[in-house]
């Protein structure tokens, strides 16, 4: 049986990639920042063990990580899902250096320190595949969203480093990048956000957090056995 972490399951997109892997019979571990209640719910829908862990504290996401494995007695994770992330928006002038510091510690910060927590196991066992979540916005880059950018962009760039260092090790990396998806980072956007976004995209709508986790699934697989080092979009068509 697989063992997974994903960062940020309490919710959106890392909710659906937990229930995902918990259906397709993986032992599931998430980590979660302050929704106890959500992460709670979906422990008992799902199974998964949730752990309360902020992955901008590189010692905290170790010690967590270690005792994901101490609970599921695996020597190490199959599959790590770096997930968790967060959005401010605002012109670029007007970004304090606390916003900023969150932004990064976060997106990118955590994105790191997950993986560093992780690797060790996955280079000792010769096996592992990981996949970091980007954005359309780290490919193409977003007005009044500059610094979030910035920080989806460097996970890119991360991840297509750590697929020339890994893939010797026979472990994965790829990265996701998804369109405006229905899910807490966007509610609230207005009615013109919404008729804009759609008419600026050719399929004509916003996606779904499952259908993220398919393509998530997928990537972590081993039927992308021979797929690392890409950024795939899944935006319907956003950015081209
Ligand atoms: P969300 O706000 O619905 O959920 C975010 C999840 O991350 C929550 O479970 C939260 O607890 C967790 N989290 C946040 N900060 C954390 C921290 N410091 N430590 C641990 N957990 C933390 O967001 P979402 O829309 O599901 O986004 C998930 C990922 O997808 C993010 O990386 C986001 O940047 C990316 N993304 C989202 C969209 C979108 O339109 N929703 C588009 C492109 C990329």
């Amino acid at each position: 049986m697989k063992t997974v972490l994903i960062t940020g399951g309490s919710r959106g997109i890392g909710a659906a990639c937990v229930k995902k892997f918990a259906e397709e019979g993986c032992n599931v571990v998430f980590f979660y920042r302050s929704s106890a209640d959500e992460a709670e719910k979906i422990s008992k829908e799902t199974g998964a063990l949730a752990l309360k862990c902020d992955v901008a504290d590189s010692e905290a996401v170790k010690l967590a990580a270690g005792e994901a494995l101490s609970h599921f007695g695996s020597r190490s994770f199959d599959v790590l899902v770096c997930n968790a992330g967060i959005s401010v928006e605002g012109l670029v002038q007007d970004l304090s250096d606390e916003e900023w510091e969150r932004l990064d510690g976060t997106n990118t910060g955590g994105t790191v320190n997950s993986v560093r927590a992780v690797v060790g196991g996955m280079i000792s066992e010769k096996k592992g595949s990981i996949v970091l979540m980007s954005s359309m916005w780290g490919k193409s880059g977003a007005s009044y969203e500059a610094a979030y950018s910035a920080t989806k962009a460097a996970v890119i760039g991360f991840g297509q480093g750590l697929a020339r260092e890994l893939g010797p090790s026979g472990i994965r990396v790829n990265m996701v990048a998804p369109g405006v998806i229905y899910t807490d980072m966007n509610k609230g956007r207005s009615r013109e956000d919404w008729e804009q976004i759609f008419s600026d995209t050719p399929l004509g709508r916003a996606g779904r957090p499952e259908e993220v986790a398919e393509l998530v699934y997928f990537l972590a697989s081993d039927k992308a056995s021979f797929i690392t080092g890409q950024t795939v979009g899944i935006d319907g068509g956003f950015v081209i």
